[in-house]
């Protein structure tokens, strides 16, 4: 199997991560991708981007040398009554991106591993027509879910459930939880839930490097075409069915070789 989109990837903005979007996209366009989404942490995240930083993406390119930039978040759930819409980035900044992915993550107000109260927060905004993905999923010892209400309302709304291969790795601070994200990625295919891997990159050179969910999903019984990030087209397919993205191209096309 191999995937030529990546919808998880975190730049400097994330505060813990280390290339740049131009890096990002370069790598990309190295290893033969033909899109990246680009997704920062949420503010509530220590040292996450503030609403400043979705707000002006526009300003980045929307494809880099050859490679779609989409220009994305990852954003947090919010504490009960604490934002609008129980995400940490409002709506209008939502609206404005290209691609909203939503998961939990340690200090933002989530870390009492209740799950009637995660699951409620998560369903809340997934019923939000914004919100696109749900990343790692499968997060059991820090944010457990309810599976099946988690996968019926991601077929319902048509939000991607994330296979994360950085939930497979050794070092990760999710790598107790590989086989519940497999649980989730085989309960989503038998519900017919949609269903991307994505490689969770800290750094350039981990873009798209998907090796142990790529096996994870074979063994489920995935093929290529059943997943959303097969390819450009499959993911703006997915994407534009969902929405109107309003400046998917507003930061043009370029080329890094800076003679222009
Ligand atoms: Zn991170
Ligand atoms: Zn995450």
């Amino acid at each position: 199997m191999r995937l030529l989109a990546d919808l998880h990837t975190h730049t400097v903005a994330s505060g813990h991560a280390y290339s740049t979007l131009t890096e990002n996209a370069l790598a990309a366009a190295a290893s033969g991708l033909e899109l990246i989404a680009i997704t920062d942490h949420g503010p509530t995240v220590p040292q996450g981007s503030h609403p400043w930083y979705f707000w002006n993406l526009k300003a980045a390119p929307s494809v880099l040398n050859g490679v779609r930039v989409l220009k994305g978040c990852e954003a947090n759930l919010s504490e009960d009554d604490q934002t609008e819409n129980g995400i940490d980035l409002p709506d209008e900044v939502l609206e404005r991106l290209d691609f909203v992915a939503v998961g939990f993550h340690p200090t933002t107000g989530f870390d009492q591993r209740d799950r009637a109260r995660n699951t409620a927060a998560l369903l809340r905004a997934m019923a939000n027509p914004l919100v696109d993905m749900v990343t790692h999923p499968g997060n059991d010892h820090e944010f457990p879910l309810d599976l099946d209400a988690i996968v019926a309302a991601a077929v319902k709304h048509q939000v991607i459930l994330e296979l994360n291969d950085h939930s497979f790795a050794p070092d990760s601070s999710r790598s107790g939880s590989a086989k519940r994200e497999r649980e989730f990625a085989s309960a989503a295919r038998e519900a017919g839930a949609p269903v991307a891997i994505g490689s969770d990159a800290h750094y350039a050179l981990h873009v798209g490097r998907f090796g142990d969910a790529i096996a994870a999903a074979e063994e489920i019984g995935f093929a290529e075409g059943d997943l959303v990030n097969r390819d450009a087209a499959s993911v703006l397919a997915f994407l534009l069915a969902k929405r109107e993205r309003s400046l998917i191209d507003a930061g043009g096309t370029w080329s890094w070789d800076i003679a222009r």
